[in-house]
């Protein structure tokens, strides 16, 4: 791959952030672009496409989702499933393939896709794509923008297209500051080598129930670990499994459904839709598909799949709603638990090894022997609470983008120059219906384009790899005009 300053004049894009997100956003643009572009992206790993999504090397880490959900680019939605049957994945993995058939491949290998992906593309572009591996830290320039980045190098940019994906979580309010950075605390749960380190005595607390809880349990449990495990959530929900692969959208038409029609039973709650209603309408959809033998899936699909057209359209304090009272139940509903990794946590707990607790966290605090630690929760029903030790409390709770925000240097220097704000709904990156950041003064900027998890607030769920492809797929065009020789800014 070449080096930034080769490039000459050409159109010339930086992406910081080398993930899934702006990996995706590479292929899309060079894909689309009737003329040549030179392509930067800034990205500390070694390679592109894993970034904190696909990099881990665990392998009882799958993919959420069948392969129709997983792609590099929408108009080439078979690819992923080409690539698996050139690999033999199911050969070299059959553990990959679902009872009923359909393949949840290990999260790296679709890292691995990716990342060939790019590499292909940039053998073949004109200007091969430059991974310069480093962090982003600073940009300067108003109209013509420059990225600065840890090792001192700038990468003057006429689009700069911001990817810097899923924040970390943030340590609950019932944890004690003290806690911050004690070895007996893992406040990462993306951190395998110290989820590995824990002792296989150890009384371990699992501090949510969703995907990367059940990530986490399956890492140790995998490991053998014989001490105690205990998850705790509040309203103990968990993510369902998937269905069986026939009940499955096709690719294309799930794909189709992204961009297609709004379900009628949500716009039957109104334009735009209250909290209140919607949730009344949900129900009723629920009972209405239940009572012809379907599943609660189909209304929170019917929802999910078209939702960044709803959600754009919804007042903040509508919004504000939906997160407070429907979001654990979309989210579990949502967010599917391979099939493997269900029955594996499933065992674990018909052996003992695992127990889940629906419980509220009251203090969660060092003990007098400075080792171990002392929770305190209310168990549900319970008015007492009731203190409990561990050896170990591993975080799975808590992605928290305005923290994000503060801890990337990057968006730090973008919030200080007064380009980036977070979103009323405090759960994401303020953006206009066209990915463009909305600043201080209340303006979009013309020549950034922010993509994918930090979006949320606007978007309401571009998180799943699909989601995201088809967000960069609306947003291409617009991007591409802004580059086209002596196009006005709007
Ligand atoms: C653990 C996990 C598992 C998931 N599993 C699935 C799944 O199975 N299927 C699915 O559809 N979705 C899944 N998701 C959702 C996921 O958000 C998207 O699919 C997608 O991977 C997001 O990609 P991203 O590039 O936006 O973010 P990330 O994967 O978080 O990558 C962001 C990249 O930006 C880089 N970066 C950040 N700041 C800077 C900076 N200042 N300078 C330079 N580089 C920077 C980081 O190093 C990182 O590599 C998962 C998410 C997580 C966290």
């Amino acid at each position: 791959m070449s080096n930034v300053a080769e490039k000459g004049h050409l159109p010339r894009i930086a992406v910081v952030g080398g993930g899934f997100s702006g990996a995706s956003a590479a292929i899309q643009l060079l894909h689309r672009s009737p003329v040549p572009l030179a392509v930067t992206i800034i990205e500390p790993r070694a390679e592109l496409g894993y970034g904190s999504a696909y990099s881990s090397d665990d392998p009882d880490h799958r993919l959420n989702g069948n392969l129709s959900v997983h792609l590099a680019d929408p108009q080439d939605p078979d690819a992923f499933s080409r690539w698996c049957a050139r690999e033999q994945i199911a050969t070299r993995d059959p553990e990959a393939v679902a009872a009923d058939g359909s393949m949840f491949v290990r999260r790296r290998e679709f890292g691995r896709f990716i990342a060939e992906s790019v590499q292909a593309l940039s053998r073949r572009a004109p200007v091969p794509i430059t991974h310069l591996r480093d962090r982003a830290i600073d940009l300067i320039g108003e109209e013509a923008l420059t990225v600065v980045t840890q090792r001192g190098t700038q990468v003057p940019t006429d689009l700069l297209v911001v990817a810097t994906g899923n924040s970390m979580p943030r340590l609950p309010a019932a944890f004690a500051p003290t806690l911050t950075g004690h070895p007996a605390v893992i406040a990462a749960p993306y951190d395998l080598a110290r989820i590995r380190a824990i002792s296989k005595e150890a009384r371990v607390l699992v501090v949510g129930t969703g995907l990367t809880a059940l990530d986490v349990i399956s890492t140790m449990v995998r490991a053998g670990h014989g001490g105690t495990i205990t998850a705790v959530s509040r309203r103990g929900l968990r993510p369902r499994p998937h269905r069986p692969v026939d009940a499955e959208p096709s690719k294309t038409t799930l794909l189709e459904r992204i961009d297609g029609p709004i379900a009628p039973f949500v716009l039957g709650a109104g334009t735009p839709p209250t909290a209140r209603k919607l949730l009344r309408a949900l129900r009723r959809r629920i009972l209405e598909v239940e009572a012809t033998g379907g599943r609660w899936f189909v209304p929170f699909d019917e929802l999910r799949d078209p939702l960044w057209q709803t959600w754009s359209s919804l007042d903040v304090q509508e919004k504000r709603r939906i997160l407070r009272h429907l979001r654990p139940w979309y989210d579990v509903h949502r967010f599917r638990a391979p099939p493997q990794n269900d029955a594996f946590v499933r065992e674990a707990e018909a052996q003992g090894r695992l127990q889940f607790r629906v419980a509220r966290l009251c203090s969660v605090d060092v003990g007098a022997s400075g080792d171990a630690i002392e929770v305190e929760l209310i168990d549900r029903y319970a008015s007492v609470p009731r203190r409990l030790t561990f050896d170990a409390v591993v975080n799975c709770i808590g992605l928290d983008f305005a923290q994000g925000m503060a801890a990337n240097p990057f968006l730090a220097a973008m919030k200080r120059r007064g380009l980036l704000a977070i979103d009323p709904t405090g759960i994401g990156i303020f953006v206009d219906d066209r990915c463009r950041p909305i600043g201080a003064e209340g303006r979009p900027h013309q020549r950034i384009r922010l993509i994918g998890p930090p979006t949320c607030g606007a978007f309401g769920d571009p998180l799943g790899a699909i989601f995201i492809a088809a967000q960069i797929q609306r947003s291409v065009p617009g991007m591409l005009a802004l580059l086209g020789p002596r196009r006005p800014l709007d």
